[in-house]
């Protein structure tokens, strides 16, 4: 006979996972439905983690071949071999999905394997690979299945030469001409591995800019960065079809020349992904876009079901899924729980790194905030010319009046653990100010931080 838990969790991704334990180490019976042999969900299996492995190993491999004379170091016979690239790739998601399996076992987290739907909201019924169901009851029910990339009308995904982000983790050999549909984050990330490793890559962005959302005078410094190392974008342009001919593909562009490749990367978006778990039938509320709603603590208008993470409005991103986990179980065992949503940093790994917290710069002009600004640029910054990596900026958005700090956006090296910092400040109500007063040490790339926000009053010292 099924147990019956306080939490069951459907989901074993970076909200659903981190929920289980947080509930388990606060006490509650808790179980995570997960339907693949592997946690850690879209961020580990097929996401964040692959993703990263690829760009570390591809970013070493250019930067030997490209990057070494400025160090006074040489090297002959520069290579790689992709299927040893890819077997490390595997290493490490592997690990790091048996940690998540070690981590359950240790907090006391039950795991149950297959796919679940709710009978009701206390009842999920739980189906096996093989087809046999069982069902499981629980005080309260988490749903954090995720998202999966969205499709395209007229793009003929086979899951093979016209694929995602999923086939392009894993192409078994460079492809001469790669073709990206959306200049996002994963159309980035995945672009600058191919084209490092070899690959001519054109971008079709059906905006007028790369990455719309974050702030546009850091993102068009970027673009121009981009194209010096040989990545193409064609902004404005509606893609009509693409699909598998003898020997490559076409993509059809409206009103342009169509394009000739070896292989399609569809990256125009992921959607939520709420199928067939029973939704309708129990009356959890969806908006148009399939997201399911939820209040501050959570809560689907189902009492009882809650939802996190990608299936829930804001961004597709692991660590806002986490937070949202942490919170639900706090709520569940405590009683109250709070994210805030104004502190949650999204980054770019290409190079340089992309980073931002907070409004942007075009935010706060269409909402009518005074505010001022501070920027430092990584050329007058020491450990950036050590590293031989000056190019970006860092940029810091201050309310006019209090001078809280409102937004922060990076491009420069290791942004991405640079704004760590203005989180941090962030969540503490921090001001300008108090960023310029707190001591850096030297000579590191976050000093950049501190005289952005120096300048933001108007006056760095190194400028
Ligand atoms: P995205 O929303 O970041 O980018 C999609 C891009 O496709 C946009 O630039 C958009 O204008 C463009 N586009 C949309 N329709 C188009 C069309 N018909 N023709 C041409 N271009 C079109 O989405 P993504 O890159 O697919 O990523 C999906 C989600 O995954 C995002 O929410 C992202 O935050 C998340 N993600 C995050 C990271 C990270 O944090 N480093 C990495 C990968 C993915």
């Amino acid at each position: 006979m099924p147990e019956s838990f306080d939490l069951l969790v459907i989901g074993g991704g970076p909200g659903g996972y981190v929920a289980a334990i947080r509930a388990a180490q606060l006490g509650l019976r808790t179980a995570c439905v997960e339907e693949e042999e592997l946690l850690g969900g879209t961020c580990l299996r097929v996401g964040c983690i692959p993703s990263k492995a690829l760009l570390e190993s591809s970013e070493v491999y250019h930067r030997t071949l490209h990057g070494l004379q400025t160090f006074g170091v040489h090297a002959r016979e520069v290579g790689f071999d992709l299927a040893a690239i890819h077997k490390r790739k595997n290493a490490i998601v592997r690990q790091l999905t048996r940690g998540i399996a070690g981590l359950f076992d240790k907090n006391g987290v039950q795991r149950v394997r297959g796919t679940a739907r709710l009978l009701a909201p206390d009842r999920v019924a739980v189906r096996s690979a093989e087809g046999e169901e069982t069902v499981w009851t629980a005080r309260h029910v988490a749903i954090a299945t995720g998202s999966v990339p969205a499709t395209l009308p007229g793009v003929e995904v086979d899951g093979d030469r016209i694929g995602t982000s999923t086939q392009a983790l894993a192409y078994p050999e460079v492809p001469g001409r790669l073709v990206v549909i959306g200049a996002g984050v994963i159309g980035l990330e995945l672009g600058t591995v191919w084209s490092r490793l070899g690959s001519k890559v054109v971008f079709l962005e059906y905006a007028d800019r790369i990455l719309p959302g974050m702030d546009s005078e850091i993102c068009s410094k970027a673009r121009r960065l981009f194209e010096r190392q040989g990545l193409e974008f064609r902004l404005g342009a509606r893609v009509e079809s693409a699909r598998v001919v003898e020997g490559g593909c076409v993509v059809e562009v409206q009103g342009a020349s169509s394009l000739e490749c070896d292989r399609v990367l569809l990256a125009t978006g992921r959607r939520a992904r709420t199928e067939g778990l029973g939704l309708e039938e129990l009356g959890v509320r969806t908006d148009e876009r399939g997201r399911i709603l939820v209040d501050q603590n959570l809560a689907t208008s189902v009492p009882g079901v809650f939802a996190l993470g990608d299936c829930t409005p804001g961004p597709m991103l692991a660590h806002k899924a986490s937070e949202e986990g942490m919170a639900l179980a706090e709520f569940l065992a405590r009683g109250h729980c709070h994210v805030n949503y104004e502190a949650i940093p999204g980054i770019v790994y290409t190079d340089p790194e992309l980073a931002s917290v907070g409004r942007t710069e075009d935010e706060l002009k269409q909402q009518g905030v005074a505010f001022r600004k501070g920027e430092f640029p990584f050329s007058a910054n020491g450990r950036a010319k050590a590293l031989s990596s000056t190019d970006g900026l860092v940029k810091l958005l201050a309310d006019q009046e209090t001078d809280r700090l409102l937004g922060a956006h990076i491009l420069g090296p290791r942004a991405g653990d640079l704004i760590a910092e203005v989180a941090v400040a962030m969540e503490f109500g921090a001001t300008s100010e108090d960023l310029a007063r707190s001591c850096h040490a030297h000579p590191t790339l976050s000093e950049a931080l501190k005289e952005a926000a120096l300048a933001v009053t108007g006056s760095p010292i190194h400028l």
